[in-house]
């Protein structure tokens, strides 16, 4: 009888990934959900960043998804 919302595993559309948490809002549309990563990744191609600069930023963050 399990009814853990929060410890549902959801597929990002972008990465094809599965991750769990909140997600992120895509920013192309505004509704769809996106993992986290996605996010921060369409987040900083908004700051008009450079793909490698933005490779370098995502490799860097830690997995923070479980928490
Ligand atoms: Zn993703």
């Amino acid at each position: 009888m399990a009814n853990n919302e929060n410890v549902v595993v959801k597929k990002c559309p972008k990465c094809g990934k599965e991750y769990r948490g909140h997600p992120a809002i895509s920013r192309e549309d505004n509704i769809t959900p996106i993992c986290p990563l996605c996010g921060t990744r369409e987040a900083l191609e908004g700051l008009g960043l450079e793909q490698s600069e933005i490779d370098k930023i995502i490799a860097q963050i830690p997995n923070v998804e479980d928490k």
